[in-house]
């Protein structure tokens, strides 16, 4: 069961402390706090786990501090949406709001190279007005004698140039969590000129310590990449993994399954899921369409496929995309012939704004017809 108090209660008020000690004393309930910051408000979740049928709903709503209950299902307890389309979805860091309604780009490099890549691709961000990027540091790679990624050698430059260009917010994927530290560390040592979203990589998408471990930390928020060979059940369980353990500023994220079916595709690209997982679930949904197309092919009408999907996923609904771009892509060390160049970049997020706008249309006009 879960007890939304009002937004904005003060945990210091007379109704607060009223609605807690009511809560702490019903017999056979353990209780679990979950306050969460967004943009405009700050929400108190509290989440009553045990014996918690015999409990009269309507007695825990009389509480002045209590807005509403919601008796939850097992599955998603934190995460999930329990049949309930008003809850509250998303976060903000940094500055930046991240929800089930708005929509952010985050278009970087694959793999940090060199500084002077980092720079070009940043600078052009900011010439378009984009706070948010993606950054890969450490690489997870199929083949053990491939490029690992700089590391955090290459965060304090990466830090440094996001501050400069005015960068709230870079996707990083983490691959052991000690890389927690080293960039909790070198955000430290250069001021905290800029935010880190942590990814967890397809590969990782179960691989429950390292979840374990993000999800204890508040500092960062998460990215989580559905997992390439297992059910949306099971990757939507990895998110709650983070939720449980008391993170849940937790974006999901599509980027296609490992299939021979998806061929020419490097991946089967899964973004008619967009709105399954805002259904079940109160995550903002990100797509990767570089991951899950893998190539620069395009169809006759001169659209690259990897912006075609760009636009189906966000038609669709979808809340951030992920998208890898590099300035010289030959030079590029990870995934380079996947890669979108910077001159591809103003009308790539044109598109993606004539996207948004056509499903914010779409959303009207099914609400009108079916009124
Ligand atoms: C990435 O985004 O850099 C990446 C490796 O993606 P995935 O984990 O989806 O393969
Ligand atoms: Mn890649």
């Amino acid at each position: 069961m879960i007890v939304i108090l009002h937004p904005n209660t003060d945990t210091a008020s007379e109704v607060y402390r009223e609605a807690l000690s009511y809560l702490e004393n019903l017999p056979g309930v353990q209780m679990r706090q979950h306050h969460i910051q967004g943009s405009e408000q700050k929400l108190t979740e509290i989440y009553l786990l045990g014996d918690t049928h015999k409990l009269d709903q309507e007695t825990i709503e009389s509480l002045d501090a209590v807005d509403r209950v919601v008796r939850v299902s097992q599955e998603y307890r934190v995460l999930g949406r329990h049949q309930d389309e008003h809850r509250a979805s998303g976060f903000a860091y940094n500055g930046v709001t991240f929800n089930q309604n708005n929509l952010n780009i985050m278009a970087g490099l694959c793999a940090v190279d060199t500084p002077e890549h980092v720079e070009i691709m940043m600078r052009a961000l900011q010439s378009f007005g984009q706070v948010c990027t993606r950054m890969g540091a450490y690489k997870p790679r199929t083949n053990p004698y491939s490029f690992q990624g700089h590391g955090k050698e290459c965060l304090p430059f990466v830090f440094e140039l996001a501050g400069k260009y005015g960068i709230k917010v870079s996707a990083m994927e983490i691959t052991h969590e000690s890389h927690i530290d080293d960039i909790h560390q070198c955000l430290e040592k250069t001021g905290h000129p800029t935010g880190v979203m942590l990814q967890i990589g397809t590969r990782n998408t179960q691989n429950f310590e390292l979840l374990k471990a993000i999800g204890r930390q508040q500092e960062f928020p998460a990215l989580l990449k559905r997992g390439y060979g297992v059910t949306l059940n099971e990757s939507l369980n990895a998110a709650e993994y983070l939720a449980s353990e008391g993170n849940a500023r937790v974006i999901f994220c599509l980027r296609g399954m490992k299939s021979s079916f998806g061929s020419p595709h490097r991946n089967m690209v899964d973004f008619a899921q967009v709105p399954v997982i805002k259904r079940l679930t109160r995550m903002p949904v990100c797509v990767d369409p570089s991951h899950s197309v893998g190539s620069r092919e395009k169809a006759p009408d001169q659209v690259l496929d990897v912006i075609h999907a760009s636009a189906q996923g966000v038609v669709a609904g979808a809340n951030l995309v992920l998208v890898d771009f590099h300035p010289e892509p030959t030079k590029a060390l990870v995934d380079g012939p996947q890669a979108l160049l910077i001159n591809e970049l103003e009308p790539f997020l044109e598109d993606m704004a004539i996207s948004k706008e056509t499903y914010d249309k779409r959303v009207k006009l099914w609400a009108k017809a079916t009124n």
